[in-house]
């Protein structure tokens, strides 16, 4: 059996940063990942750009105070390690940083590049089915071969090895998708309309509420766009889908501002199904009237001022009941707490470490959940 001084187990975002510093100590450095390419998850994010951090990182990004860890690797040090092995970048106005040529197939060459030219060992293809413990090394079987390793970091990402870990006598809360889309109820009529600037409340049934401002897109079973996603992550950590919408169309406009407007609106003179024109798409002119159960025959001038209020009210508070989370969600809350590991990362096992989303660490949109994988990566590959 090929054995190791560090096999890490999955050759993403924290498994690649992991092994690129494990092997300034260690010469035998083999990474395992059962997708045909080095750090193949990194193409997909930030819509194929790769928002890899964000200057404003900062704790409350996250679902826990993850300072010490941020003070041990922060985006800086993220940087300079980009900066040393090629990569140019910039940030945009709200602190996302993503690689100059706006691909992240340039984040995933520079990877890639370091790690070839280091001389670290990779197995592609090849899936892990399990970790166990002898007295002083670790096996690694895989769908290839049986592996040994004096010591092994486990980067496998959100939702991944929940069995072979528990077996290892190592605790993991649920997995639950995160920054997702929401299914919600009524939205067919509102199907691919996008609001921008709206303000979005989260009430969830034990009464905590959220807000989110920017832009929302009805789909036909439910709702997206990004401050729909961070919004999602409340839901997810607290392991519950219940929760209400509410859409302040105008959170510009107070809502006695929107009386004097609609008011005035009247004198347009128009039939009523016409009222909203000028002012919102089609589709939530009809929702906010069909919601006012105002009749369309009539022309606008007749609208009582009791039906203003309410046509009014509604505009503040377009509400939704969340019915669920939609496919395709791009992290999961849950995973090893880490009040379970030591300040490196390292689990009661001497020697095994966890690093990234495996770990119960998630955070908003903004680059958030990568900075997490580099900063967990690189504390442990410094200090395995
Ligand atoms: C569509 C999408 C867009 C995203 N965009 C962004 C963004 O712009 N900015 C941001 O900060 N975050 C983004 N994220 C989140 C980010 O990609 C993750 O937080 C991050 O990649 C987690 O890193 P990781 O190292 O823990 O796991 P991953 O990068 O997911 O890597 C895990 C690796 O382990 C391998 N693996 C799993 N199980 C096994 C096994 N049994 N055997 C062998 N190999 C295994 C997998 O094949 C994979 O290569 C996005 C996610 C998605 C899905």
């Amino acid at each position: 059996m090929e054995n190791f001084d560090v096999i890490v187990v999955g050759a993403g975002t924290s498994g690649c940063i992991s092994s690129i510093f494990a092997k300034e100590k260690y010469e035998n450095v083999l990474i395992i990942d059962k997708q045909n390419k080095l750090a193949k998850k990194i193409l997909v994010t930030g819509n194929g750009r790769c928002n890899l951090s964000n200057i404003n990182v900062n704790s409350k990004c996250y679902n826990q105070n993850i300072d010490k860890y941020l003070n041990e690797f922060n985006v800086k040090d993220t940087l300079a390690f980009f900066n040393k092995i090629g990569l140019e970048y910039y940030s945009d106005d709200e602190g996302r940083i993503y690689p100059i040529s706006n691909s992240a197939k340039s984040v995933v060459d520079v990877l890639t590049n370091k790690i070839e030219q280091l001389g670290i060992k990779y197995n592609l293809n090849t899936e892990v089915k399990n970790i166990s413990k002898t007295k002083n090394k670790y096996i690694i079987e895989t769908t290839e071969k049986v592996f040994s390793a004096n010591k092994v970091i486990v980067a496998t990402g959100g939702n991944s090895l929940t069995n072979i870990i528990l077996n290892l006598g190592i605790k993991i809360k649920n997995f639950t998708p995160s920054l997702v889309s929401l299914k919600i109820n009524s939205s067919k009529n509102l199907a691919n309309v996008r609001l921008s600037n709206v303000s979005v409340k989260l009430i969830t049934d034990n009464q905590n509420t959220y807000q989110e401002n920017g832009e929302i897109l009805f789909r036909e079973n439910g709702i997206s766009g990004i401050c729909i996603f961070n919004l999602s992550a409340y839901l997810s950590r607290y392991q519950n889908f219940n929760g209400e919408l509410v859409i302040d169309l105008l959170p510009f406009k107070s809502e006695n501002e929107i009386i004097d407007l609609l008011s005035e609106r009247r004198q347009l003179n128009i039939p009523i199904n016409k009222f909203f024109d000028g002012m919102f798409v089609k589709q939530i002119g009809y929702e906010i009237l069909n919601r006012a159960k105002i009749n369309e025959e009539r022309l606008s001038n007749k609208l009582s001022d009791n039906e203003i209020k309410e046509l009014s009210t509604i505009i503040k508070n377009l509400n939704f009941k969340v019915k669920g989370f939609l496919d395709n969600n791009q992290v999961y809350s849950g995973g090893i707490s880490l009040s379970d590991l030591t300040l490196n990362l390292e689990s009661k096992h001497k020697g095994l470490f966890f690093c990234g989303e495996i770990c119960d660490v998630d955070g908003l949109c903004g680059g958030y959940n990568l900075q997490w994988a580099w900063t967990s990566g690189a504390i442990v590959g410094k200090n395995i």
